[in-house]
């Protein structure tokens, strides 16, 4: 069965995540230089060329204090988790510079994933609890029987890497449409049936593993490449008639890579083709937003232009849920890009 969204819900929230000041930056004399208003808001002081400061807003603003579970509680990924046991597709995304902090708002810091933590270890990222979260709700529905399937693949030059299965040669898979479903999916994708949170842990650890061997093998793999973790959630309902009803909801994790790169991949003497794959898939995500944002221009929206909007394009459109947790550092370095990645995510907002 289809489910609908009602025409009045918004379907893009947008949040901010602001980590905190590190070693590195605090030993060069660094210290925040933004401001936190309240009500969404960031102000950013004037730049260097004399502008003037610059305030944004947002669904909510994650200060530098703000914990793991904070980010679960009210970022809205709880209503993401809730609708796609209900059967929709919904997808929350890190966006921002590398060294922000997408990874460890998704998985938490280096190698806690790898370490094999208990699940409930308290340094854990948005994934682990939003797992957490996902048995609760299928706890409290003893009614239906749910199957969860998941799957976890990589991104990197517009090549898909399944990180369940990568082989010796890390060999591309191909991203076809299906008629049937309606929607694009990976030939050949390794899925994991999850019966318990363990199940859906594993698929963490292993795809987190298989991930960093890649980054070894290739300098500043993890700064280029976009990581897409889902998980499917089918729940049967049995009827009064003894009939049942299906619903085919997803939820979807996607760590993107570093916003910077752009613009880096033009002065590091990438190969043309390279330096475009890269860009392809943060450009055309940040132009399908920025169309769906705009409701009259529904209808153009390029999904078809990059492998991971094909891959996003069921929670894009309308029949889902997007988050957006753009993560900035704190400080001056920083500023440039701080101010590109707000001004990426108050377009996405625009509703
Ligand atoms: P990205 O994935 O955007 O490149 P990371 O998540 O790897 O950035 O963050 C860079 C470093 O900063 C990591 O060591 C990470 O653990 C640390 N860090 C990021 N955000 C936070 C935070 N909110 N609290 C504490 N440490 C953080
Ligand atoms: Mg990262």
């Amino acid at each position: 069965s289809t489910t609908t969204l009602s025409a009045d819900e918004d379907n893009i929230n947008v949040v901010v995540r602001v980590r905190p000041v590190n070693e590195t930056e605090r030993s060069h004399g660094e210290r925040e230089i933004l401001e936190f208003p309240g009500k969404g808001q960031v102000i950013c002081p004037g730049t260097v060329t004399g502008q003037k400061h610059k305030v944004f807003s947002y669904n909510v603003v994650f200060e530098p204090a703000a914990s793991q579970e904070d980010v679960l509680e009210y970022s809205g990924v709880k209503r993401l988790l809730e609708m796609a046991v209900e059967g929709f597709s919904c997808t929350a995304f890190c966006y921002g510079q590398t060294g922000s902090g997408k990874t460890h708002t998704l998985s938490g810091p280096p190698g806690l994933i790898e370490s094999g933590a208990s699940p409930y270890s308290s340094e854990h990222g948005l994934v682990v609890r939003s797992f957490v979260y996902l048995f609760q709700l299928i706890r409290d529905r003893p009614d239906c029987h749910f199957i969860l399937k998941a799957s976890f693949l990589e991104i990197y030059n517009e090549k898909v890497i399944d990180l369940l299965n990568p082989g010796t040669s890390r060999k591309p898979l191909q991203v076809r449409w299906s008629k049937e479903s309606r929607s694009f999916y990976v030939e050949n994708l390794f899925t994991v049936d999850c019966e318990e949170l363990d199940d859906l842990f594993a698929v963490l650890e292993e795809g987190t593993r298989n991930r960093a061997v890649g980054a070894h093998a290739m300098n500043a793999h993890s700064s280029r490449s976009h990581t897409l973790l889902s998980v499917r959630v089918r729940r049967d309902v049995r009827s009064e008639r003894d009939v049942t009803c299906s619903t085919h909801g997803k939820i979807n994790f996607v760590d993107l890579a570093g916003s910077e790169i752009t613009k880096r991949t033009h002065s590091t003497g990438k190969t043309l083709e390279e330096a475009n794959n890269i860009n392809r898939s943060l450009m055309v995500l940040g132009y399908c937003i920025a169309q769906l944002s705009d409701g009259k221009k529904r209808g153009h929206i390029p999904y078809r232009d990059s492998k991971l909007t094909k891959l996003l394009a069921d929670s894009l459109a309308g029949n889902g849920v997007t988050l957006m947790i753009a993560c900035i550092a704190p400080t001056r370095s920083n500023l440039n890009e701080t101010v590109n990645t707000l001004r990426y995510a108050a377009r996405a907002k625009k509703i």
